[in-house]
């Protein structure tokens, strides 16, 4: 069979129509039963070309819905391109053996105009046959070539609804898309604060109408995750945020909404609360499930959360205000201490005012010489005597009084006036030790300073001590510094180098607080340390198994003291208060004791007094 030269391109332009094996339309019957109707034909068709058969849109007067290419009057209509009428099919040589022609279908009769579309390439015909030889007279080979012009005319309108269907379709899914993106976060997939926002104020309406209903908003900041990123990367940042994000989802009801607001900023919304317990319950869950370390890039990574609880039964009218007062319970429950969850009462907007307040006091103390260093005495329990100092800053605030460091240490870390704050401290602290040690030749001390997270990172902290000590004349090895487990944490690619040049200057360190932090012994025993100070809410508690009113100390603290044996570290005992205390610990074999049975943290004045009674327990 002889093929148009561009039969390619013309199959390319023909399936461009999506045309072929579709159902018939009624417009291209109407064509066909015009054109049988004009030419006076039995039988008339709409087919289209395709590789190699010939498939009818539209038929009267046949059934078949196909027929092979080559044995078709319209194969050569394809290739002349013009109107092509068979007046006898056999009278003419070309037709004479067709198998239209010679089997039962008895066609001597064929005319059939091409279908050209726009680009001028066939598309296939429209045709008129008989049983009879007959002709065409002008007007009727005239109408034949419009209404193929019409065919071409609706394929063309239809291929362009199609476009258009798609490309409708096609905006349609962007704009799902874009409205996806513009109520969820990108990184998390977790809803964003738009659509955290317009379900609150959904919430807020249904309380409005429903009396007893009652939901919670939960704001949700993770500590030290600046640590994280700074340390580990933004890549395991993000992808700490991603495990986050999944744990929250898991803590909650599918009810229950859980978006990101930003940053390291989660929020919930848990509705048809039966009552607080049900929102504090869930700021336990998270609590315990971020705990839980998380293993990222090889890293393990060890997480917490500060959490504000808001209650829709204060009666907001605004979205926006209850998730604020949960921020200022957040705020709260990081000032407190972190890890922790704090539940919105209306006088925290006063305390958020005072802190405000604070922050600028505290920015001009140093300036104004209103800090004072307290010293509370350890005691060696060998001896009953005391060996040294903890030196505690407290502020001489000129409204509020004498503020203790429980007040405004945690303010000071976290606007970083803690930096100067400690470096005064040292330079005092150590001046004030090396005045007494002259005062009192004969005695040993030494001298204890607490150091927190953001003095540990500073890159000078080992110079300015080393020159402090140089300065006041104090010798390294009566300075101690004490640090808690998190500020190692905290710090872990610095901590160790920072520990060992520590060590090298003979300077003692202390791990204060042991036992509150989320670390563990065998992970701390890495670190060069000294001694460690178990923390005092361990001193304080009894243990459960001998009730009946003995004061026994809690199993833990003698763990603790063979641990740190085996490890050659010295333990200090926190918050000794009562001689029973005292004697259990002399038993257990533990070192030092520190505590308001001995003394409460005394001024310059009275801890020289002290010394100079020189007392023993
Ligand atoms: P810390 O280092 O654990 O200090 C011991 C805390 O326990 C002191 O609280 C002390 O007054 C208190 N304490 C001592 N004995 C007893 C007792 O028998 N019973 C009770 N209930 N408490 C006792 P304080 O003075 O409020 O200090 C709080 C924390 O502030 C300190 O905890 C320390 O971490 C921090 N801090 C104090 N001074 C400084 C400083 O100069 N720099 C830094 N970075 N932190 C400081
Ligand atoms: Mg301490
Ligand atoms: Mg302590």
């Amino acid at each position: 069979m002889e093929l148009p030269k561009t039969e390619v391109e013309r199959l390319n332009a023909l399936s461009q129509y999506q045309i072929l094996d579709t159902a018939p339309e009624a417009y291209f019957d109407d064509l066909t039963h015009l054109a049988a109707y004009i030419c006076q034909t039995p039988i008339a068709a709409i087919g289209l070309t395709d590789a190699d058969r010939h498939w009818f849109k539209s038929k009267m007067g046949f059934v078949s819905s196909e027929e092979l290419r080559e044995t078709t009057f319209c194969a050569d209509v394809i290739l002349q391109k013009d109107l092509l009428v068979v007046s006898d099919t056999l009278n003419d040589h070309r037709y004479t053996d067709n198998r239209f022609v010679t089997n039962g279908a008895h066609i001597r009769f064929y005319a059939g105009a091409p279908l050209v579309n726009p680009d001028g390439f066939v598309l296939g015909t429209l045709c008129v046959l008989d049983h009879v030889p007959r002709t065409l007279n002008a007007h009727q080979q005239e109408a034949l070539q419009t209404l193929a012009r019409q065919v071409v005319t609706q394929l063309e309108l239809r291929r362009n609804l199609e476009v258009l269907e798609d490309s409708i379709a096609e905006r349609r899914k962007s704009e799902a898309l874009l409205r996806h993106n513009a109520f969820h976060d990108q990184l998390t997939g977790l809803p964003n604060r738009a659509l955290f926002m317009s379900r609150l104020a959904g919430e807020i309406e249904k309380a409005k109408q429903l009396q007893d209903y009652l939901f919670a908003v939960l704001f949700i900041d993770l500590d030290r995750f600046k640590v994280v990123n700074d340390s580990l990367g933004h890549i395991v940042g993000d992808q700490l945020l991603i495990a986050i994000a999944r744990r929250l989802t898991a803590c909650l009801r599918p009810v229950d909404l859980v978006a990101r607001l930003g940053g390291d900023e989660f929020a919930l919304l848990i509705d048809n609360l039966n009552s607080i317990r049900d929102a504090t319950d869930v700021a336990e869950r998270i609590q315990a499930e971020l705990k839980l370390p998380f293993h990222l890039n090889g890293h393990e990574i060890f997480s917490s959360a500060s959490v504000g609880i808001a209650l829709s039964s204060i009666g907001y009218t605004q979205p926006q205000d209850l998730l604020r007062d949960a921020d200022t319970a957040m705020y709260r429950a990081k000032l407190l201490g972190k890890t922790r969850y704090e539940i919105f009462d209306p006088s925290m907007h006063d305390s958020v005012v005072t802190l405000l307040q604070l922050e600028t006091d505290l920015r001009r103390a140093i300036a104004r010489q209103e800090f004072r260093i307290y010293y509370q005495p350890i005691i060696l329990l060998e001896t009953g005597k005391i060996t040294g100092f903890e030196a505690l800053v407290h502020w001489q605030h000129p409204t509020r009084g004498l503020v203790p460091p429980g007040d405004f240490i945690s303010v000071a870390e976290e606007t970083g006036a803690i930096v100067p704050l400690g470096y005064w401290v040292i330079q005092a602290a150590c001046r004030q030790m090396q005045a007494w040690l002259s005062q009192f030749p004969q005695k040993s001390l030494t001298l204890s300073v607490n150091i927190s997270s953001k003095q540990f990172s500073q890159p000078d902290l080992i110079e300015q001590i080393s020159q402090t000590l140089q300065t006041t004349g104090l010798a390294a090895n009566k300075f101690k510094l004490e640090i808690t487990e998190s500020v190692i944490m905290e710090n872990a690619d610095s901590a160790m180098a920072m520990l060992l040049q520590l060590r090298d200057l003979g300077i003692e360190l202390q791990l204060d607080d042991f036992g509150t932090g989320y670390s563990s012994l065998s992970y701390l025993h890495r670190f060069p340390v000294d001694g460690l100070k178990i923390d005092r809410s361990f001193i304080s508690q009894v243990d459960p198994k001998h009730s009946c009113g003995s004061q026994i100390l809690t199993p833990i603290v003698g763990t603790i003291l063979t641990l740190a044996e085996n490890m050659n570290i010295d333990v200090t005992a926190e918050g000794v208060e009562t001689a029973n205390q005292l004697a259990q610990l002399k038993a257990l074999a533990c070192k030092y004791a520190q505590g308001y049975f001995f003394a409460r943290p005394l001024d310059q004045a009275a801890t020289a007094a002290l010394l100079a009674a020189d007392p023993q327990w």
